[in-house]
């Protein structure tokens, strides 16, 4: 029960374990290519999206080398670790980053975005996260997107954990470059990601002087046209995302995206019935993880360790400062409505014998509602 790495469905497991095949063959060029074709779907998008062998920050990393320059003047919006992180990518590689930070418990506020664009007409890109998993906050990229378009910048969207989670129009909301990681929403292990690329980023793309090799958007363009990689791909784990795409496409994406609220309504009215506060702003919530606050006088790396321990439930702690101080459910991917009940039904008997003052079955009962239509 964490934001990621998620489970895997079994069928995705079996699909992964069979014989290796060659990848420059007919047979590996076909799912690949249906692979490419289904990601724009969940993408809801017509740009090509690329995928490469590496985690989330591996995307990340290939946006800032391939759309931008040395010196090149960028908004990094922060309201959290992996907004961080792109701060830290943009420092690594000598971008001129003008921060824009925010507590970690409140939204990025578009305002500042327009603001900045018309302080500085020559600002080349717009990097934010749209779901930023260390705190549950959900961005309002629709918004962002409506202000940047009429820009020369193109806006970059970490939807790692938005991605098959939350409502997400890359073309219709004008996201010129957005990625995922195959361990979240995809449903699959750690080691793919895959990253949408707008004309307009394109166009950038062109002008961009970062060295780069493994991870250069045109070679991996180049060689998806021909439904090839340019090296040799994960072929298993390319299988394996062919046929988590098959499972989603047959659950249609918007029935995804409504499973993935209501499993995150049951788990936040779960807490709050159990007496819990949630952390994330009521403006601003995600459908991938409900992060909570630990209640006073209990020892949230304690509570986490004895979820796992004695129940067998994994949930997250918090990161950086709000380590020990809150606690993470992941619901994204392959859970329903029972890996919900299951996971508050534990948090109830480790609160309840940690000396957490409830009424027990306060949480499971909350939950069940939603599931039963009644709230
Ligand atoms: C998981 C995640 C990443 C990438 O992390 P990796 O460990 O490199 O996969 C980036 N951004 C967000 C919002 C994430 O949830």
């Amino acid at each position: 029960m964490t934001p990621g790495p998620t489970p895997v469905p079994p069928e995705v497991l079996l699909a992964q374990a069979q014989p290796m095949i060659h990848h420059r063959t007919p047979k590996f060029s076909e799912i690949l290519a249906k692979a490419s074709e289904d990601l724009k779907y969940i993408f809801s998008t017509k740009n090509d999206v690329l995928t490469f062998a590496c985690s989330g920050t591996g995307v990340m990393e290939s946006a800032v080398v391939n759309l931008f320059s040395a010196g090149d003047k960028v908004i990094v919006c922060s309201n959290g670790k992996f907004g961080q992180r792109f701060d830290q990518l943009a420092a690594a590689y000598g971008l001129n980053a003008i921060s824009l930070e925010y507590d970690w418990d409140t939204v990025v506020e578009p305002a500042d975005i327009a603001r900045e664009l018309k302080a500085n007409p020559d600002i080349k890109g717009v990097l934010v996260v749209q779901s930023e998993t260390s705190t549950g906050v959900l961005n309002d990229v629709k918004a962002i997107g409506e202000i940047v378009k009429d820009h020369q910048a193109v806006l970059v969207v970490d939807s790692i954990t938005g991605v098959g989670a939350v409502e997400l129009r890359t073309d219709d909301w004008h996201l010129d470059v957005v990625m995922t990681g195959s361990q979240k929403g995809l449903m699959l292990p750690p080691g793919l990601a895959c990253v949408s690329v707008s004309d307009k980023a394109w166009a950038a793309v062109e002008k961009s002087t970062l060295p780069k090799f493994y991870f250069s958007w045109t070679k991996g363009r180049k060689a998806l046209a021909k439904s090839t990689t340019p090296f040799t791909p994960p072929v298993s784990l390319i299988i394996g995302l062919g046929e988590a795409l098959t499972m989603m496409r047959e659950e249609g994406l918007e029935d995804i995206i409504k499973r993935h609220s209501k499993l995150a309504l049951a788990t936040r009215l779960g807490a709050e019935a159990m007496g819990l506060k949630l952390f994330a702003p009521a403006n601003g919530r995600g459908s991938a993880v409900t992060p909570v606050w630990v209640p006073e006088n209990i020892d949230g790396k304690e509570l986490v360790k004895k979820m796992s321990a004695k129940y067998g439930i994994t949930i997250a702690g918090g990161q950086e400062h709000l380590a020990g101080k809150i606690f993470r459910i992941g619901h994204l991917g392959y859970f329903d409505q029972f890996d919900i009940l299951t996971t508050l039904a534990g948090l109830e008997m480790c609160l309840t014998e940690m000396g957490y003052g409830f009424e027990a079955g306060s949480g499971v009962r909350a939950a069940e509602e939603v599931f039963m239509g009644l709230k």
